[in-house]
């Protein structure tokens, strides 16, 4: 059954040790749920964002709608172990309690992580008045005001601040890579080939006391460019955002207006035309930008994504139940 953690005090946000994975071969799938701003349209969906690694799961932002373009994805509902919330607008949380129901009858029992600006267990324990009776644990995990670093599936998940209406917080998640593994240097060390695996994957080597008798550092090179994603709304551009976002493989963004002449209304609202996400994406130097969060009022965003490709030529508008994926470099 699902329990309160009540008035106890809020776990710290945890450096939990990354559990095994394959790192040689590690790559990111995401979905772009969606991309719609304020309210989900008849040929739009509400912006969110599924992360898979390692086989499992990460929701960013649920506004309603977003378990119906889960199904779309293909991805199962099964596999979600943690859901990351920006900010506390319906657009972004409001579809919460009935993806957790879903997932409840679905026959999940294992907990669910649910990472946020403060007050999220607060917020959330509200939504879920009409969905008392979850199978499984909810886990808050809370932004302070250091910010926020944790893991998921061996990757770095890390909150940093947007400039929103309210508090509201991006979100990167980072696989590290390390370095390439020299069969010479492991020989020559005598080291035997039973190890080699574990000292690739960049974990230690232990005898049967529990010394630690060879060490990745021994055989690999030095590590090598991971992977990296940015996911960011709703917000203003500010320069700690930039910093956040510096050279990430795929910058998901919001562009709530296309048309300059709208940008008067995006500062008013705390959001972003699409050449200021540009003027944020160049000095970042990130790889790609795709951008998300749509005004209604904006029903083919196309006509405006040149106005961004002449600040920042690799940028796209990004498309409902859009499926890219990220592979290490070879
Ligand atoms: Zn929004
Ligand atoms: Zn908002």
């Amino acid at each position: 059954m699902w329990r309160w953690a009540g008035n106890e005090a809020l776990a710290r946000p945890p450096l939990r040790v990354p559990p095994a994975y394959d790192k040689v071969n590690a790559m990111i799938d995401l979905c772009l749920l969606g991309t719609g701003a304020l309210m989900p349209l008849p040929e739009r969906r509400l912006a969110a964002l599924l992360v898979r690694v390692q086989g499992r799961l990460l929701l960013i932002d649920c506004g309603e709608g977003t378990q119906v373009a889960i199904r779309e994805s293909g991805f199962s509902l099964a596999r979600i172990d943690a859901i990351c919330i920006t900010h506390f607008h319906a657009d972004h949380i409001s579809g919460l309690p009935g993806l957790l129901l879903t997932m409840g009858t679905s026959g999940r029992t294992k907990p669910v992580r649910i990472i946020g600006p403060e007050h999220t267990q607060k917020v959330v324990r509200c939504l879920c008045v009409i969905a008392q009776t979850l199978p499984f644990e909810l886990q808050f995990e809370e932004i302070g005001g250091d910010g926020y670093l944790g893991d998921f599936q061996g990757a770095r998940l890390q909150a940093f601040a947007l400039e929103h209406t309210i508090p509201c917080f991006g979100f990167r998640l980072t696989l590290d890579r390390p370095g390439k593994f020299d069969p010479a240097r492991a020989r020559a060390a005598g080291i035997p080939t039973d190890f080699w695996g574990q000292l690739q994957r960049g974990e230690t080597a232990q005898d049967e006391a529990g010394q630690t008798i060879y060490t990745p550092e021994m055989v690999l090179g030095p590590a090598r460019p991971g992977l990296s994603i940015a996911y960011c709304t709703d917000t203003r551009p500010t320069e700690s955002i930039r910093d956040a976002i510096r050279f990430a493989d795929l910058l998901i963004c919001e562009g709530t207006y296309g048309d300059p002449a709208k940008a008067e209304m995006a500062r008013q609202y705390g959001h972003q035309t699409f050449e200021e996400a540009a003027r944020l994406a160049t000095p970042a130097e990130v790889k790609r930008l795709l951008l998300t969060h749509f005004s209604p009022s904006m029903p083919d965003p196309e006509p405006f994504v040149p106005l961004a490709r002449q600040i920042f030529p690799n940028t796209s508008a990004g498309h409902d139940i859009e499926h890219i994926s990220l592979r290490f470099a070879p």
